[in-house]
């Protein structure tokens, strides 16, 4: 310990967190990015690891959305829950009870579920004529 006394080992603390706090900030972005993919990843084997309408299994995880079949029994985001590491996932309840209400879509899919629950669609999956005003 090259400090005598505590007060002086946190001022030197202090002063290298400030000096280094950009890189630090910069390591733990990195840091909660990697957590995030890794969590979703996890999530995504969970839910079979392809999308469950065209069954297309992609080389990309960015591509995969969590679609609540039923809004009104939506408690949380499940990528609110990517900040989790695995273990904690999968240890939670909640986050899987959250999971299993939702089907994992592609995000193509995703919008064309989204179209057909806004009646842009009919279950054909033809077009209604109706559209909303976002496209
Ligand atoms: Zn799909
Ligand atoms: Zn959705």
């Amino acid at each position: 310990m090259p400090y005598k006394d505590k007060e002086k080992q946190r001022q030197y603390q202090r002063e290298h967190y400030k000096k280094y706090h950009k890189r630090y900030r910069k390591q733990q972005n990195e840091a909660r990015r990697k957590r995030r993919q890794q969590s979703k990843a996890a999530l995504i084997l969970y839910k079979g690891g392809k999308c469950e309408h065209c069954s297309v299994s992609y080389p990309y995880d960015g591509v995969y959305e969590f679609h609540h079949t039923d809004p009104n029994k939506k408690d949380f985001e499940i990528s609110d829950s990517l900040d989790r590491n695995v273990d904690e996932l999968f240890n939670s309840k909640e986050i899987l009870k959250e999971l299993d209400k939702c089907l994992m879509l592609c995000a193509n899919c995703h919008r064309i579920e989204h179209a057909r629950l806004r009646g842009e669609l009919d279950e054909q999956g033809n077009s209604t004529g109706h559209r909303d005003r976002c496209s």
